[in-house]
C-alpha cells in the first residue's frame, strides 16, 4: 500500500502533523484553531464535493465568540442574521407565550452575540479560510477506514470512491466525521447512536412567498403535542428556514432524504392556521432521524481522539451541536501543545476528554429534557404554558448563562 508522500514531507520538517477525518463544522474549525497552533494539518473528507445541503443552523455566543477570532464572522456578514427575540408560542392557539430580547441585548450580556445562518453558508466560510491557510491541506473524496498506531506515529487509514486505500501517517488524529462516525468504532467505542423516536423535518422557503410574521429577524419556536416547529430567516433574510419536530418511527441514516409534503401537512393538522400557512409555502422537505447516545467515559485513545457529533450526538433542542463541536475545537487547540511526542500528545487528549466530556454530557441530558417539555400535552402542556407566560423572558437566557457565557480556550490549571 503507497503511502501518501505530501504529510511525510511535513512530518520530517519537524512540525507536528494532525490528521482531521471529517470537514464538516467541527473539522473544518479544528483544522483552523490547530493550524493557529502550530500544527500542520491534512483535514480529509469521504465527499468529493463539499455538499451545499442542510439548512439552518443556531450559533449561540459560546460559538460565535470562537468563530470571531477565526475570521468567520466577518466572512458571515451579510449571510447570517442576528435574531431580535427568541418568541415562543402555544402551537395549536398561537398565543405568545414569552419574548427573549436576543440582539444587542444578550451580545451585550455575553460578550458575542447570537445568531443563525444557513449550514452552508457557515461551511462554505470555514472552507475558504482553510483552504486560504497554507498550513492546512484539504484532501477530498477519502473516508477514514481504519487506523494503525505505533509510538512514533498514528497512520489513518484512507479509501478513495473507487476502493483504493491511502494510508497517511501524522502525530495525531481526530475523528470529525459526524453522527455515523466510523471513527468511533476504530476509538473501540459502541456504535451507531439510538434514535430517539423523532424526526426532523425541514424546508427552506422563499422570503417572498412567505407569511410576513416569518419573516421578521426572530426565532419563533411553536410548542403542540408531540410536535414542535422552529423557524427563522437564514441567508440575509432571503429564505426562512422551517423545521417541524414530530415523533415518529422513520429512522434512515442521512441528512436530507425526501419527506412527502402530505405527510408533514397533516402531522401540523391541529396547529395555528398561520403556521400552516407557513408550511404549505414550502416545494420540498427533507427529513432527517434524531439520535441520541448516553455520555462516553472516554473518547480519546493513544494518539486519537473524537469531536463533535462523532464524539457526542445531541438531541437540537438547545440548538448546541454546532455550536459543541466549535467548542471541542477550540478546546482540543488550547490543550494541545505543539508537539510530535505521543505520550504529551496523549495525556494532552486526556485533559481534552476530562475537560470535555462532562460539559457536553450535561447539555445532552438538557437537551433531552428540554424535548419532553417541548411535546407535553394536556394538563402538563398548560402547567407549561402558565410557566413560560409567568417567567420574563429575560430568566431564559439567565438560566443558560453556563452554556453561552462559557469561554472553551479557557482550560484552567
Ligand atoms: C450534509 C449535512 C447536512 C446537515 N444539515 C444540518 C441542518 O440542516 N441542521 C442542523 O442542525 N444540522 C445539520 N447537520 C449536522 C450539523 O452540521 C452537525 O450536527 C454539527 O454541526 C456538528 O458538526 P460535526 O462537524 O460534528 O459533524 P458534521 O457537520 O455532520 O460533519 C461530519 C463530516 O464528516 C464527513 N465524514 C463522514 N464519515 C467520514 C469518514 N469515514 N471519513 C471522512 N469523512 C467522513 C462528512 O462528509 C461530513 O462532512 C448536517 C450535517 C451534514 C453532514
Amino acid at each position: 500500500m503507497p503511502e501518501d508522500p505530501e504529510p511525510h514531507a511535513q512530518r520530517e520538517n519537524g512540525t507536528p502533523h494532525a490528521l482531521i477525518a471529517g470537514a464538516g463544522i467541527g473539522g473544518l474549525t479544528a483544522a483552523l484553531t490547530l493550524a493557529e497552533a502550530g500544527w500542520q494539518v491534512t483535514l480529509a473528507d469521504r465527499e468529493p464535493r463539499l455538499q451545499e445541503v442542510g439548512a439552518g443552523l443556531q450559533l449561540a455566543p459560546n460559538a460565535t465568540r470562537l468563530l470571531g477570532p477565526l475570521g468567520i464572522l466577518d466572512a458571515l456578514d451579510n449571510l447570517a442574521v442576528e435574531p431580535a427575540a427568541l418568541c415562543i408560542r402555544n402551537g395549536e392557539t398561537g398565543d405568545r407565550l414569552s419574548r427573549t430580547p436576543l440582539g444587542a441585548s444578550a451580545a451585550a450580556q455575553f460578550g458575542a452575540p447570537f445568531l443563525v445562518a444557513h449550514r452552508a453558508d457557515l461551511q462554505r466560510a470555514l472552507l475558504r479560510r482553510a483552504a486560504a491557510n497554507p498550513a492546512i491541506t484539504i484532501r477530498l473524496g477519502l473516508a477514514l477506514a481504519d487506523l494503525r498506531e505505533s509510538g512514533e506515529a498514528v497512520t489513518g487509514l484512507f479509501e478513495d470512491g473507487a476502493g483504493a486505500a491511502l494510508p497517511i501517517a501524522a502525530d495525531l488524529l481526530v475523528a470529525a466525521d459526524g453522527l455515523w462516525s466510523r471513527g468511533r468504532r476504530i476509538a473501540g467505542l459502541p456504535g451507531p447512536s439510538r434514535y430517539s423516536g423523532r424526526t426532523a423535518w425541514r424546508t427552506l422557503v422563499p422570503r417572498a412567498q412567505a407569511p410576513i410574521f416569518a419573516r421578521e429577524a426572530e426565532v419563533h419556536l411553536w410548542l403542540g403535542a408531540g410536535v414542535h416547529v422552529v423557524h427563522y430567516p437564514v441567508c440575509g433574510g432571503e429564505f426562512v428556514n422551517l423545521v417541524a419536530i414530530i415523533e415518529d418511527e422513520w429512522r434512515e441514516e442521512g441528512w436530507s432524504a425526501p419527506g412527502n409534503p402530505d405527510v408533514i401537512t397533516s402531522r401540523m393538522r391541529g396547529l395555528a392556521p398561520r403556521l400552516r400557512d407557513l408550511a404549505a409555502a414550502a416545494e420540498h422537505w427533507n427529513r432527517w432521524a434524531l439520535l441520541d447516545r448516553p455520555p462516553e467515559s472516554r473518547w480519546s485513545r493513544g494518539r486519537m481522539t473524537l469531536l463533535g457529533d462523532a464524539a457526542h450526538p445531541m438531541l437540537p433542542f438547545l440548538a448546541q451541536g454546532a455550536s459543541q463541536a466549535i467548542e471541542d475545537a477550540a478546546a482540543l487547540a488550547a490543550l494541545l501543545p505543539a508537539t510530535r511526542d505521543g505520550a504529551r500528545i496523549a495525556a494532552a487528549l486526556r485533559r481534552y476528554d476530562a475537560l470535555r466530556i462532562p460539559r457536553t454530557a450535561r447539555i445532552q441530558a438538557e437537551a433531552r429534557r428540554q424535548g419532553t417539555i417541548y411535546h407535553l400535552s394536556g394538563l402538563g402542556g398548560r402547567a407549561r404554558d402558565a410557566a413560560l407566560r409567568l417567567l420574563p423572558g429575560t430568566l431564559l437566557l439567565r438560566r443558560y448563562a453556563w452554556i453561552f457565557a462559557h469561554d472553551a480556550r479557557v482550560i484552567g490549571a
